[in-house]
């Protein structure tokens, strides 16, 4: 899986071409510049652990700058003002403009991404493009309802905009995150600054490129890269962002959390960790448990070795390793997939989310001790059943408290099926109309009736 920087790259699934890297300053209002204080930092290959360039390293200052252009583009610029439609249009014309480039896009992915360039080129960017000209749909379907009141009373309620919006994302899914809080943000009239994972600072400021291409006006869309202390929390505690939306971990979470109620009060919708389960009843079809494992490189020293410190706890504490548990390859951070059986409740690698290949697994008796299990946790991300009795499904699916369950499947995704947690997991909804929601106001508007024919 080394990658070259020669022009080529060769992976067991496919070979493609390492793109020249065109983009590294941070995007605001509308322009590639330096940050304010010129510091930069490397984006790294994971599949290799080596430097592919130095980015930007954006700080409090840089963050400033973005919401203030991004404060400009939402109070005076014609992006919130514009119909729906119109936005739709350019929204569209992006999503053309990803599909043109999905090649570049998917090696971006890949390298800095460690990511495999197949899955990027046929599910993260094509799912981009959908995911822009799914709310691009919608951005004209925004719309109140008119009330009928106590008599001589009308109303009706508009949907506007809820204004800057601060996105904070993680490196797992550079691509999918990215849009995932752009589409509906950018649908609904947000303006937005984007702080990408420091692991992964490269296809957001392409991403950011194609924007302005397709006529997103200057200072919709910004982007700074950055560190999480830095400009992630200037993000959340700034006083002129008016929504923060952030995927991540449950501990950093809890910061922005912290620092939106302690600044302007901001609203703040949160997809964090997880610890989901799937449940293997003794009737399954076996081959529809695959897809608990992708195969890709871990994103950085620290998580790769945060993972493999995972698996000595595992051997410490009992568990029998039925595969896996070693470093992949001598370069780059790959582990290999690695199973644990005998595992019991109170181990580690039963509690603790592991953010990496690693499974667990326990047997159950009945239908109840595995609804009872499955819910021991403070986390409500996700569930998969496997079985075919409609009533265990029903019932299991019913009864497991977590944002989705997948039902003979796993890590099924659609634009359309809103995703989010329960519990420690966070709160707000990923896609669906349910996430355009996440970035409008409701006003109420009520005025007296006088004359009406009717009551
Ligand atoms: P992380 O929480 O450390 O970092 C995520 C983002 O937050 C990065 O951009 C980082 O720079 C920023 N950040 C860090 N500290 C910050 C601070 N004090 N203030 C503001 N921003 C800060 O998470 P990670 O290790 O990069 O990603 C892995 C975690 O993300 C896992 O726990 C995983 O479960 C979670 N995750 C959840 C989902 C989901 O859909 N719920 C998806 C992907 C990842």
């Amino acid at each position: 899986m080394a990658g070259e920087y020669n022009g080529s790259s060769k992976a067991s699934e496919s070979v493609f071409k390492i793109p020249p890297i065109k983009f590294t300053k941070l995007f605001i209002n509308g322009n590639f510049v330096d940050s304010v204080s010129g510091k930069t930092f490397e984006a790294i290959d994971p599949r290799t652990g080596e430097a592919i360039t130095r980015v930007s390293d954006g700080d409090k200052e840089d963050i400033d700058l973005a919401v203030k252009a991004a404060r400009q583009a939402f109070d005076h610029g014609p992006w919130p003002r514009m119909s729906g439609s119109e936005r739709g249009r350019i929204m569209m014309k992006f999503a053309d403009l990803i599909e043109e480039n999905v090649e570049e896009l998917a090696a971006l992915d890949a390298i800095n991404g460690g990511k495999l360039f197949s899955h990027c080129k046929a599910m993260d960017i094509p799912g981009a493009a959908r995911n822009l000209r799914y709310y691009a749909g919608a951005a004209d379907k925004i719309h109140g309802t008119v009330l009928k009141l106590s008599e001589g009373f009308q109303g009706y309620t508009l949907r506007e905009p809820i204004g800057v919006v601060g996105s904070i994302i993680p490196w797992n899914f550079p691509t999918i995150m990215f849009f995932m809080k752009a589409g509906p943000a950018l649908a609904a009239g947000c303006t937005m600054v984007v702080k990408p994972a420091e692991q992964t600072p490269l296809s957001a400021l392409y991403y950011a490129h194609l924007a302005k291409l397709a006529g997103l006006p200057d200072g919709v869309l910004n982007v700074v890269n950055g560190f999480g202390e830095t400009a992630g929390a200037a993000i959340s505690s700034h006083m002129d962002i008016d929504k923060v939306t952030f995927t991540g971990s449950t501990e950093v979470g809890r910061k922005i959390m912290t620092a939106a109620a302690a600044s302007n009060l901001k609203p703040v919708s949160l997809e964090l960790g997880g610890k989901s389960p799937l449940l293997i009843f003794e009737d399954a079809d076996i081959d529809t448990t695959k897809g608990k494992f992708v195969l890709q490189a871990l994103t950085d020293k620290k998580q790769f070795q945060k993972i493999l410190s995972y698996i000595e706890h595992g051997k410490r504490e009992g568990a029998t390793l039925l595969t896996g548990g070693k470093r992949l390859g001598s370069k780059g951070f790959y582990i290999e997939p690695t199973i644990f059986t005998d595992v019991k409740e109170d181990m580690t690698i039963a509690k603790e989310e592991i953010f990496g290949p690693v499974m667990s697994l326990m047997k159950f008796k009945t239908m109840e001790e595995a609804i009872k299990r499955a819910n021991n946790t403070t986390y409500g991300l996700a569930a998969g059943v496997i079985t075919k009795n409609l009533n265990v499904a029903n019932m299991v699916s019913r009864s497991i408290r977590a944002g989705i369950i997948w039902l003979n499947c796993y890590t099924a995704f659609d634009v359309d099926c809103p995703y989010g947690g329960y519990k420690m997991s966070g709160f707000g909804r990923e896609f669906g109309l349910d996430a355009l929601n996440q970035y409008l106001q409701i006003k109420s508007i009520v005025t007296t009736i006088h004359d009406s024919p009717w009551h």
